[in-house]
């Protein structure tokens, strides 16, 4: 007797948006998982997942009226089947109507559907017509077997987005039969949420526009649905844009309901650091210290993001952050989102503090067991004024004793998940008071990104670079003229300057990328007399850091390195930086390297070493680089050309995406956003809690 495993029940009804995908009828393992890179979750999902283009099948095309290269809908009954055996086996179906007959030609097709498909059945199939050696016909048709009198679709026909092995027939069927039920449920409903915003901006109700949105009447303004300015997709946008932003803003509400400790600044203490740095506060540097000073005076927690350009000073901001930390006999963490950056934020906060009698602990996964014990026991017992690391700083034995502020920058790699889960660490039973915590960015951040994605937080921005500042000259050159850049760079070292030499990333390939800078560094080695360094994320921290000690004491002339040195790393004396195959990097990123130089009083230059050809597309980045030294204007062209996962740096941890907005695109919504949710934040809480959730934001709703 054979006993059949029990499948688990699967209901086609009731539809429930939450509920997750393989609940569905036909849905298995291997469809869930073709969904899911769809980002398709949940039932809802589909119904979120919208078409991007049209076409037009609601009109039948007799046989004798098909013109060849036009895409037609054709009706007609199997007169013949047969398997044509040429160099490879091919199925070819003659479907004949009243006027004439047509051939269906399937190169691709299973024994099964050879079984299926029989003469006198009616098909009817959509393709491009092409003139055959025996006549008219289609190739591989999208096609259904129907009943003689199925009536022709009243709307046009959606065509999503989708992945090999799942068709759009499939989707097309499940998301009609979701739509018709969802539709039926709450039809006749009021769209709060619209009659809310109707007067700001002509929105369609919200099950209309999901229908608009997935079967459009012939009629319908096809370029707007496409272009997604349609007042159905504005419902959309709008309320996924606005639920982005409560969400982000009850994360600031919980945040900002803990209790802080009031930082009080100890005045000799600001000043003996104050005199002891070689330089003046810039106007904007002193403006930002006094909106930090400000909030880590209250009891509620400081939430605040610190943007401005590469080289504008925002770790000396940091550090007056700190002394307010120190002056109350609290503890402050900084986390860096790469080793080396930590360990020369490390180095930095010694050099300021040590003389202050402040002591900084380096805390990093890669340290050796003995010296992380120590580590964090003299984290613990409050011993470490000032703890510097990496993301090792979240770890769970790390148990600070009271911390006051948490320091993060380049804050964009860190999720907001990441950030909070800090925050609340720091708040312990010996220390129940939640830490201050300020952000800093490694690249400005375009203001619809800004606006977007930081709701929670407090800006404020360093406008303005420290002076005397030499602008950086940018090259574009081409491979074939190396030689030139390496004499070039032999130049720079004889006057006693140094160079970075960067290797960019060969296909996402962390190794490969390695491997490419260790054939530079030889390469270069080869070449000059002059003393060559290399540095990449797979070598050993003390290695690494030994040579960028020797790098940041002009030990070494060139350092050849992976984007490793990406983000922060400040040597002054450093005046020649070359990029290889700089058109595999975002503007972003190659405005935050190119940071690296033009530290100094002298002259610096950076050349972009491309391999020609170049795509037009590439061409217009590169001159971006050459023709601003703007980070504003990059950040805002990058988000343009390659998307906000890019500019934040986040682009494969899909961390951004929304399902339908578009901050580009949408812009101007973008900008109504905090207005517009002030108009419906009086709704009932568990309707802005349902609509929250149902884009997806609801982890980040719940959790903080
Ligand atoms: P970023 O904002 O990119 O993190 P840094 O904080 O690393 O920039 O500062 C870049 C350089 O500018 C450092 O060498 C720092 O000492 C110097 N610097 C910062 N503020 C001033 C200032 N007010 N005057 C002169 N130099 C400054
Ligand atoms: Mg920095």
């Amino acid at each position: 007797m054979v006993i059949k495993a029990l499948a688990p029940t699967k209901s086609a009804l009731p539809f429930d948006w939450f509920s997750p995908i393989h609940m569905l009828k036909g849905v298995g393992a291997k469809i869930a998982e073709k969904l899911e890179k769809l980002q398709i979750f949940s039932m809802g999902d589909l119904l979120l997942h919208c078409p991007f283009r049209y076409e037009n099948r609601t009109q039948l095309t007799p046989i004798s009226y098909l013109i060849p290269e036009q895409f037609a809908v054709v009706q007609g009954k199997i007169i013949d089947v047969k398997i044509v055996k040429a160099r490879k086996k091919r199925c070819l179906i003659t479907i004949v109507d009243k006027t004439g007959a047509l051939q269906l030609l399937f190169f691709h097709f299973h024994a099964k559907q050879q079984e299926i498909w029989k003469v006198d059945m009616i098909l009817r199939c959509f393709g491009q017509i092409k003139a055959g050696t025996r006549g008219l016909q289609i190739v591989h048709p999208e096609m259904e077997i129907i009943d003689k009198n199925q009536p022709m679709p009243s709307h046009l026909t959606p065509v999503y987005p989708t992945v090999a092995g799942l068709s759009q027939f499939w989707l097309r069927r499940t998301i009609y039969s979701l739509l018709d039920q969802y539709t039926e449920r709450f039809k006749g409903q009021e769209d709060i949420f619209a009659n809310q915003l109707s007067t700001l901006r002509p929105m369609l109700p919200w099950i209309e526009s999901l229908n608009v949105i997935h079967r459009p009447l012939p009629e319908v303004d096809q370029e707007a649905l496409i272009q997604r300015t349609h007042p159905a997709f504005s419902r959309l946008i709008s309320e996924e844009l606005i639920c982005h932003h409560l969400s982000l803003q009850k994360i600031r509400q919980q945040a900002k309901a803990r209790q802080a400790t009031s930082l009080n600044v100890d005045e000799s203490l600001l000043d003996a650091f104050l005199k002891n740095l070689p330089f003046a506060l810039t106007s904007a540097q002193q403006h930002v210290w006094q909106d930090i000073r400000r909030d880590v005076a209250l009891i509620t927690p400081m939430l605040r993001l610190i943007q401005g350009d590469v080289g504008c000073g925002k770790t000396v901001v940091a550090a007056l952050a700190a002394v307010a930390a120190l002056s109350a006999g609290k503890q402050v963490a900084i986390m860096a989102p790469t080793e080396i950056l930590a360990e020369q934020h490390y180095h930095q906060f010694n050099q300021w503090f040590l003389s202050l009698n402040f002591r900084c602990e380096f805390l990093s996964s890669k340290l050796k067991a003995k010296a992380k014990r120590n580590a964090l026991e003299n984290i613990t017992l409050g011993l470490a004024n000032i703890v510097i690391g990496t993301q090792a700083l979240f770890q769970d034995d790390v148990q600070f004793n009271a911390l006051g502020l948490i320091i993060i920058d380049e804050q964009h790699r860190f999720g907001v998940h990441q950030r909070l889960s800090l925050q609340i660490k720091g708040t312990t039973s010996l220390n129940p008071t939640c830490p201050h915590q300020l952000i800093m960015t490694a690249t400005p951040i375009p203001r619809t990104l800004a606006m977007s994605h930081y709701a929670h937080l407090d800006i404020s921005v360093i406008d303005g670079l420290p002076p005397g500042r030499q602008t950086i000259t940018t090259l574009t050159i081409p491979q074939s003229r190396r030689d030139e850049i390496i004499e070039r760079m032999n130049a720079v070292c004889e006057r006693g300057q140094q160079v970075y030499w960067v290797c960019t990333l060969i296909e996402e390939s962390d190794v490969l990328q390695c491997q490419a800078a260790e054939v530079a560094a030889q390469e270069l080695q080869a070449l000059v007399s002059h003393r060559v360094g290399l540095v990449h994320g797979r070598m050993e921290t003390s290695e690494k850091e030994s040579i960028m000690q020797a790098f940041y004491a002009g030990e070494i002339s060139i350092l050849v390195a992976t984007t490793v040195i990406e983000v922060g790393v400040n040597v002054p004396n450093a005046t020649l930086m070359v990029i290889e195959n700089p058109e595999r990097l975002g503007l972003a990123q190659l405005h935050q390297l190119r940071g690296r130089v033009g530290r100094g009083s002298e002259q610096s230059f950076c050349v972009l070493l491309y391999s020609a050809p170049l795509s037009e597309m590439a061409q217009s980045r590169l001159k971006i680089m050459r023709e601003t030294a703007d980070g504003f204007v990059i950040a805002e062209a990058d988000l343009a050309l390659r998307g906000p996962g890019e500019v934040l740096g986040v682009r494969q941890t899909g961390a951004l995406q929304f399902k339908v907005a578009d901050l580009v695109r949408d812009e101007e919504i973008v900008r109504a956003i905090p207005s517009w949710a002030d108009k419906i934040s009086h709704l009932s809480v568990p309707l802005l809690e349902r609509m929250i959730q149902r884009w997806g934001f609801g982890g980040e709703y719940g959790q903080a």
